[in-house]
Formats: structure tokens, C-alpha cells, sequence
């Protein structure tokens, strides 16, 4: 059964005016490698930690800016909540068609909450906590290409055209803010579209996306904004010591307009010096070590890599599923072609390869977790091929096949066939990431010991659900997951040397 909302009461749950404060007893367990009369052994003891939570109930009008706005993603998105808000339907050739989020997780997925009568009960997962309502959202943003956000949805060909009919009257006006333009960073093939662009040092560059926030601030009369990066994957930044390794570094070169700092990292670093959360939602490794420490400096929240929308997501799902089942995924093979301008952004191999170490990443976890099926070190072989094919647009294809040893010897193989509507899957997720990033603003918590109440860590894992590569904090570093100490472990502190080799 599916209840609208509900109301807590509980010894451990208190509403005043303007907080909902909890207390949650987190079972976990503490694992000590002893020493017994000679011999080491591992010890599991049972622990419990007591977390206090204080989240603001005050939903803020929230200004949401993308870099990118005019892209396929940003168009889609910005499209799909004005037919929300304005509860627009439109014709296909199946039926009248209705607005909706589905694929969002925040909107368009249930909790389980208990039962009744021996019935379980289901209700939203944005009946959990206070939360922007999606249909409240004021969008703008930056795009190297000065095009209005109605004849970029016309552009992306993702949109019935009457439901483009109709939305265009809405979208005609919004026009993106000139961009950060560095063609060194994103394939030659995109030269054509910039010519919407920030001129001026780094550094001024940097100034004017911070004064772009406040003048959108001020003109929508936000409370809060968040940034989210939905541009053209950029090639990786070389890691360097004394380069971008440290904030100083970072700023020092930021000053001396170092050809080495890409456009991602200017417009993250102008919202951390603002204080307005960043989420990166392509590949490239925007989050430098030195960014990584502003952030932390000035606790505020980043998030990233890579929406994890299409093939990723199945990926996670299925090895997760067979590893957890007892079988040994030996060969995963996976072909992707798309017709969209990412597509032929990621044709050039600088770009692409920050696409293919961000999608190699996600098997190390369900790996490393299984010291039966796979000998320390030993992967599957794990294979990622991307080809522009104009013709399919937005429309991505993606073949998988996963081979695996099954019992005694046999050889399973599953061949997967994923047609991805690729925006359409996107758009709901970049939905998710910016309300959860907010709502994470709006909690503070303490353990056990701990004297005063704090926020989350900046480098917000909870957003990393969402993503393919997740930035992760060093203290909880895990298998595939990108981490400050992790990039110290790739060489990306050696001089000269590129994070994870060319
Ligand atoms: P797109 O090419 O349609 O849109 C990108 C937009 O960014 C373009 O309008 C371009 O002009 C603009 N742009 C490029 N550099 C810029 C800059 N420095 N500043 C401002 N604007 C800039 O691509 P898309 O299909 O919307 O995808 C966007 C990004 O999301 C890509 O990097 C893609 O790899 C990533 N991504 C997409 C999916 C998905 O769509 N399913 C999944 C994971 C990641």
C-alpha cells in the first residue's frame, strides 16, 4: 500500500519550528587484527554509535545554474520541469503523454516505512525530510554557445515535437550566460559552437562566474544556489606538484593564469571562494587535490564524477549481483555508439579517455570485495569502446557482454542490448544530485563524543549513489573510488607526471 506522507513520534524524534532533530543508533561493527598468544587473528566486535541529527525544515527557493545549459542535458532538464510545473501533455503516436520524474530517484521512488494490518506501507522518499520541490526551481546557467535554451532543445532532438511546441513560448527567452571557453580542454570539434565566451585571465574569468552567481542571486531572489556541470567531458588536468597539488599551489596559478587549470576547475573554484555547492557530472578530474582542500578549507560541499545514468548503472547492478551470487565475472566487454554532440565531443581521444577510466572504475569494488573468487591484484579484463554514430542522436546504444566461470569450470555469458534515451535518463539524475546536495546543506549531526554538531564532509559521498566515479573523502577510501590519497597513490603529486598515465 502507498501513503502520501507521514509523521514520526518516537522518543528519539523531536519537531520544533524550525528543525526535525533525531537520534539514531548506528549498529556497526569494530574489526582489531590481535595478537593471541603468538598468532594474529581478526576480531569482530559488535559497536554501537549514537548520531544526533538536526535537519532545517526552511525549504529554500533554490537557483539552480548548470554549466552546459544549452546541451542536450541541460535543455532536456530545463524542458521537463517547466511541462511539470506547467502539467503539460502532449501527443504521441502511442497516446497523450503526461509530464512526470520518472527516473528520479527523489521523485519518483518509495521507501518502505513499516506495515499495517500485516500490509507494507510505501511512501515517497521525498516524504522523508523537507525538500525543494522540483516544480520551484529557478534554472540558469553558462554555455559557450549563446543559442536560447528552446532552439537548443530543438537542436538536442530529444523532445516530441508537440511537447517542443509547446514549451518553446517558455524557453524562447532563457539564454545562457557567455561560458569559459578553453579549446585546449575539449575536442577541436566544438570549436564551431563557442561563441558565447568569458574573455580575460583565469583569474578574471573566475571573477565574472562569481559575479554571474550573485547578479543571479540577487535578480531570481534565491536563497541558495547550486552549480552543476553538465558542459563537454574535459581531457584530464595534469596533476602537478607545485602546480595544483595544494591550495596554494592551486591560487598561486590561478594568478599567474597557468595554462594547466581547466575551465571545470574555474567555474569550481569560483563557488567554493562563493560558497555555493559544485557537482561535476562528467568524467574529467575537475577536483584537483588542491581544489579538493579549498573545498575542505572552506567546508564547502563538492560532488562528482560522472552521472551514473545508462550502461554504468546496469553494470553496478549486475556484477554487484553476480559477484554477491558466487560467480567470477572474468570478461566485460563494452561497446557504446551515440549520435549526440557528447558523442562527437568524446570522438577525440584526449576526451574519451577521461570517459573510459571513469567507466573502468566501476567493477574494483565488487572485485576487491570477494577474496574467493579473485586472487589479490586480479581483475576481469574490462573493456570500454565509444564510437560517434550521428545518426542514432541522443538515442545511445550500448552492448555489453559479461562473461563469467560458473561451477567446475563452465563459462556463463550474458549479452545485455541498452537502448539509453541518454538525456532523458541524465535529466532526472542532475534532478536528484542538486536537491540532495542541497538538503545535505541542511543537516548537521554529531557522534557519539563528539561535542558540537557539524555538517557533512564537503566531498559529499551521499551524491555519489548517483555517480560513476565518486569523489569520496580519504578517510573512506575504498576500492574504485577516486580519494585525495588516491591521487597521491597514482603519481598525480609527481612532478610532471598525468594522474593515472595517458
Ligand atoms: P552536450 O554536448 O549536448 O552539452 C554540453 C554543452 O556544454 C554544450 O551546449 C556546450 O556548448 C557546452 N559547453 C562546453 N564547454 C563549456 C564550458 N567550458 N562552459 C560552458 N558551456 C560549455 O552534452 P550532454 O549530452 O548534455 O552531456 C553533458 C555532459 O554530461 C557530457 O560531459 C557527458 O559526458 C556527461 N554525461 C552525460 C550522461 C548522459 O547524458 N546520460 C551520462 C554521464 C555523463
Amino acid at each position: 500500500m502507498f501513503i502520501e506522507n507521514f509523521k514520526v513520534e518516537s522518543p528519539n524524534v523531536k519537531y520544533t519550528e524550525n528543525e526535525i532533530q533525531s537520534v539514531y543508533n548506528y549498529e556497526t561493527t569494530e574489526l582489531v587484527h590481535e595478537n593471541k598468544n603468538g598468532t594474529y587473528q581478526w576480531v569482530v566486535k559488535p559497536k554501537t554509535v549514537k548520531y544526533e541529527f538536526k535537519t532545517d525544515t526552511h525549504v529554500p527557493k533554490l537557483g539552480v545554474m548548470l554549466v552546459g545549459w544549452g546541451g542536450n542535458n541541460g535543455s532536456t532538464l530545463t524542458g521537463g520541469v517547466i511541462a511539470n510545473k506547467e502539467g503539460i501533455s502532449w501527443a504521441t503516436k502511442d497516446k497523450v503523454q503526461q509530464a512526470n520524474y520518472f527516473g528520479s530517484l527523489t521523485q519518483a521512488s518509495t521507501i518502505r516505512i513499516g506495515s499495517y494490518n500485516g500490509e507494507e506501507i510505501y511512501a515517497p522518499f521525498k516524504s522523508l525530510l523537507p525538500m525543494v520541490n522540483p516544480n520551484d526551481i529557478v534554472f540558469g546557467g553558462w554555455d559557450i554557445s549563446d543559442m536560447n535554451l528552446a532552439d537548443a532543445m530543438a537542436r538536442a532532438k530529444v523532445f516530441d515535437m508537440d511537447l517542443q511546441k509547446q514549451l518553446r513560448p517558455y524557453m524562447e527567452s532563457m539564454v545562457p550566460l557567455p561560458g569559459i571557453y578553453d579549446p585546449d580542454f575539449i575536442a577541436a570539434n566544438q570549436g564551431e559552437r563557442a561563441n558565447n565566451v568569458i574573455k580575460g585571465t583565469k583569474k578574471e574569468q573566475v571573477q565574472q562566474v562569481i559575479k554571474d552567481i550573485k547578479e543571479f542571486k540577487e535578480k531570481n531572489k534565491v536563497d541558495k544556489v547550486v552549480v552543476l556541470w553538465t558542459a563537454n567531458t574535459e581531457r584530464y588536468s595534469n596533476v602537478i606538484v607545485g602546480l595544483n597539488d595544494t591550495v596554494e599551489s592551486l591560487m598561486a596559478s590561478l594568478e599567474k593564469n597557468e595554462s594547466e587549470i581547466s575551465p571545470s576547475t574555474l567555474y569550481a573554484i569560483a563557488c567554493v571562494l562563493e560558497n555555493v555547492p559544485f557537482i561535476n557530472g562528467s568524467p574529467q578530474n575537475t577536483f584537483v587535490p588542491g581544489l579538493i582542500d579549498l573545498a575542505i578549507q572552506r567546508n564547502c560541499l563538492i560532488g562528482g564524477d560522472d552521472f551514473k545514468s545508462g550502461q554504468t548503472k546496469m553494470k553496478s547492478v549486475l556484477v554487484d549481483f553476480l559477484v554477491g551470487a558466487g560467480i567470477k565475472p572474468t570478461s566485460i566487454v563494452s561497446y557504446n555508439h551515440l549520435g549526440n554532440n557528447d558523442g562527437m565531443n568524446l570522438s577525440a581521444p584526449q576526451t574519451f579517455r577521461s570517459k573510459e577510466i571513469s567507466k573502468s572504475n566501476v567493477v574494483d569494488d565488487m572485485v576487491s570485495s570477494n577474496g574467493i573468487l579473485y586472487e589479490p591484484g586480479e581483475h576481469p579484463d574490462h573493456v570500454v569502446v565509444i564510437k560517434y554514430v550521428p545518426y542514432v542522436g541522443d538515442s545511445k546504444r550500448a552492448m555489453d557482454e559479461y562473461t563469467s566461470e560458473i561451477f567446475m569450470g563452465g563459462k556463463n555469458t550474458i549479452v545485455l542490448h541498452n537502448t539509453c534515451e541518454d538525456s532523458l535518463l541524465a535529466a532526472p539524475i542532475i534532478l536528484d544530485l542538486v536537491l540532495l546536495a542541497e538538503l545535505s546543506t541542511r543537516i548537521q549531526f554529531k557522534a557519539d563524543g563528539e561535542g558540537k554538531f557539524h555538517s557533512f564532509h564537503p566531498v559529499a559521498t551521499i551524491l555519489s549513489y548517483l555517480t560513476k566515479a565518486p569523489l569520496v573523502s580519504s578517510t573512506r577510501h575504498t576500492g574504485g573510488e577516486r580519494t585525495v590519497q588516491a591521487a597521491c597513490n597514482a603519481g598525480e603529486h609527481t612532478k610532471g607526471q598525468h594522474w593515472l598515465g595517458s
